[in-house]
């Protein structure tokens, strides 16, 4: 499609930073939907109403979602919620501008452009670091004062490291600290000086990646007892859970992944964004 091409192309800084080919591509495959279906599962019922938009520029959803999502309350979602939302999912989609994927948690929808699972389980973790909150609204805002973003991408990164490390999945542990590090340091280095700081913050990450090794260790104990060995792992299309009416149809170019009787999140992106946009944004 013209439209994935030219975001595709606009987002080759971002991909040369972070060595990442798959960052913006544009395209899900089965695999990355699966991994995003297996963590909604593992993580119920804290993400059960989050949401998932997978290559798809649909603003009149992302609206009502704005009006619907009473997981947070009216006075976030009228402000900061409104403005955030028109900037980002209606105006300056990322479905063509390269600011990459994304949680916004005034709609508790996530979107997705790369076709990376630890990108994918990343803005799932913003999901379920919000969710499992009492008060959404007020912990989200927290994310525009200056450095609480680190705290905020931390987490989610910590979250989507740790699923992968519950899940024995050792391969795509390794990922994750190649794509998740590196795109951490973007956050950090935004604020020293970019961006040639934004090109330090990405060295580092990339630095610190190429010490860490997967962990071998048999971590079980949060394992839910519904979650599956990855082996066994099924695609969105071979799922055979009651997802209520089925609103994914996993080969069209983009598609919007709901999961009504599973939980749902909102987003994550990495960076290089100008900080107009991160500052709007609420949600990288
Ligand atoms: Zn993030």
């Amino acid at each position: 499609m013209v439209i994935d091409t030219i975001g595709n192309v606009l987002a080759v800084i971002p991909k040369i930073l972070l060595l990442d080919w798959r960052f913006a591509n544009h395209t899900i495959s089965p695999s990355t939907e699966s991994y995003l279906v297996d963590y909604f599962e593992a993580r119920q019922p804290i993400v059960g109403k989050t949401q998932a938009q997978l290559n798809e520029y649909a603003p009149h959803h992302d609206l009502s979602r704005l009006v619907h999502n009473r997981n947070v309350a009216w006075p976030y979602r009228t402000t900061i919620g409104l403005l955030t939302t028109l900037v980002i999912d209606v105006m300056l989609p990322s479905r063509v501008f390269p600011w990459g994927n994304y949680y916004n948690p005034w709609t508790n929808m996530m979107h997705l452009y790369s076709d990376d699972s630890p990108i994918a389980l990343h803005e799932a973790g913003h999901a379920y670091d919000i969710n499992r909150r009492r008060y959404k609204g007020t912990y989200a805002i927290l994310y525009i004062v200056p450095f609480f973003d680190l705290f905020f991408e931390m987490q989610a990164s910590r979250e989507a490291i740790h699923y992968l490390k519950e899940t024995q999945d050792h391969d795509m542990e390794a990922r994750a600290y190649k794509v998740l590090y590196p795109t951490y340091g973007t956050y950090v280095g935004h604020y020293l000086f970019p961006p040639i700081g934004t090109v330090a913050g990405v060295a580092a990450g990339h630095i610190t990646a190429g010490r860490r090794r997967p962990s071998n260790s048999t971590v079980i104990e949060r394992c839910p007892p519904r979650h599956r060995p990855r082996s066994v792992r099924p695609t969105l299309s071979s799922w055979t859970m009651p997802l209520s009416p089925r609103q994914i149809k996993p080969l069209r170019p983009h598609r919007r992944l709901r999961l009504t009787s599973l939980p749902q999140p909102i987003l994550l992106r990495p960076s290089c964004r100008p900080p107009i946009v991160k500052f709007l944004r609420i949600w990288p």
